[in-house]
């Protein structure tokens, strides 16, 4: 197996420190963000200094709570969702080859689940059956009930992959608790021929991602296990902060002069636009084995071999020609450069609404070495090969 695995004995101590305090600490920060926006009108600066002065009843005298409407509505949510992905019709897809050397089908039915559930929620508001302010209204016992919900994926799904792990050689256990929790486990756990538990959870418990397509050749589609880091950030972490612009919003409304509505509109397109080029032609390229043109010109690859737990050797390309040849990782520029734009909106009254450009800028950066750490390891000599011949990683001459 390809894997990057911590070996001598300070590594592991590392990786266990580390995975231990982002599980301790990730939802900590969820629920010091609901307390900012609900008891410090998104004041920072009071909030922390208040969490300095009293850093154990900070948090224990607004302990999370879950309501009958919190748990309806998230349980009636998801259970939606899983009976759109089980019968909404859709293409079979086949996904990029796993660590074991599987090839695994799922449905494409995301653009047809989104259209409905829009247009049900538009009826159901429409009608009165459903308060379109539901989730601004509910929003901190709706974080507490997701909560609760991963934590519960979390366990179920640590000791699944402990007492009964898929025997394809998708599974990583290190037998380091901490590090096994955070990021360790199977890759794409199954309920029946089609009903993938990572998939379903990327894709639809947090929002609809209803252009699915792409996932599968991500780092989080093809090679993160279902365990805390991928559990927790779908359906914790990205609903809840990835949407606090509009919370914000909602109660500090912002007056932007055309200019900036202008501009930030442009910022925000031509972000969509570079991480959709950049996807698109690195999916081409898997596609079509490299037998395609950027613009005028003929794409240029590198042929990379790569092996699979059952022991056979598969080949690839590497892309290193359009977008893919001026840095590694164009396509997390144009999604740090469409966030930000979509936090710009909100003004320069509070840093709260900047959570997500924040996240959004750590978690590309931290990615572009643990992505190139995975490839070095799975692809060797055509990825240092590659490295030679795009030097930089995010920005031309700086990083
Ligand atoms: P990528 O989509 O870039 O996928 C990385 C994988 O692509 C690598 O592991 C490798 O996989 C393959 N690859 C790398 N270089 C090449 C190349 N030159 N030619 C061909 N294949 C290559 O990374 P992520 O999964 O991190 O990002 C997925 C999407 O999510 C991106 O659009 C990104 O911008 C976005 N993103 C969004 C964030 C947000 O919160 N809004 C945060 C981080 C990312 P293989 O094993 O197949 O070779």
């Amino acid at each position: 197996m390809y894997e990057p695995r911590a070996t001598g004995w300070m590594s592991v101590i590392i990786n266990e420190l580390v995975s231990f305090q982002l599980i301790a600490t990730c939802p900590l920060l969820d629920w010091f963000v609901c307390i900012v926006y609900d008891d410090y009108d998104s004041s920072l600066l009071s909030a922390s200094e208040a969490l300095l002065s009293e850093p154990l009843s900070f948090f224990t005298s607004r302990l999370p709570t879950v309501t009958a409407t919190s748990i309806a509505a998230y349980l009636g949510w998801v259970l939606f969702q899983a009976l759109l992905y089980v019968f909404v019709p859709g293409p079979l897809h086949q996904a990029p080859r796993t660590p074991g050397g599987r090839r695994l089908f799922y449905r494409l039915n995301g653009f047809w689940a989104w259209v409905l559930t829009l247009v049900l929620a538009a009826y159901a508001s429409y009608a009165g059956f459903l308060d379109p302010t539901l989730i601004a209204k509910h929003w901190t016992t709706l974080l507490a009930t997701a909560l609760v919900y991963s934590s519960a994926l979390i366990g179920v799904f640590y000791i699944k992959a402990r007492v009964a792990p898929d025997d394809k050689g998708d599974t990583l256990l290190t037998g380091h608790f901490w590090y096994d929790l955070f990021n360790g486990g199977e890759l794409h756990p199954r309920t029946g021929q089609l009903f993938d538990w990572k998939h379903f959870n990327a894709s639809r418990t947090g929002g609809i991602l209803a252009w699915t397509l792409i996932f599968f050749e991500t780092l989080d589609g093809a090679h993160e296990r279902f365990s805390f880091y991928s559990i927790y950030g779908f359906a914790v972490m990205m609903p809840h902060l990835w949407t606090l612009q509009t919370q914000y919003l909602a109660s500090h409304p912002v007056e932007l002069s055309t200019a900036a509505v202008v501009l930030l509109v442009l910022g925000f397109a031509v972000g969509w636009t570079i991480n959709h080029v950049a996807n698109d032609q690195k999916n081409t390229s898997r596609r079509t084995n490299g037998n395609f043109r950027i613009g005028s010109q003929e794409a240029k690859t590198i042929e990379a071999k790569y092996e699979t737990a059952d022991g056979k050797t598969h080949r690839t390309i590497l892309l290193c020609s359009g977008l893919w040849g001026i840095v590694r990782h164009p396509n997390y520029i144009g999604s740090i450069t469409y966030t930000c734009a979509a936090c710009l909106t909100c003004g320069s009254g509070h840093i709260l609404p900047y959570m997500e450009a924040i996240l959004v800028i750590t978690m590309c950066i931290h990615r572009c070495f643990r992505d190139e750490a995975r490839c070095k390891a799975k692809y060797g000599k055509a990825w240092a090969e590659y490295c030679e011949r795009v030097k930089w990683r995010l920005v031309p001459g700086i990083f």
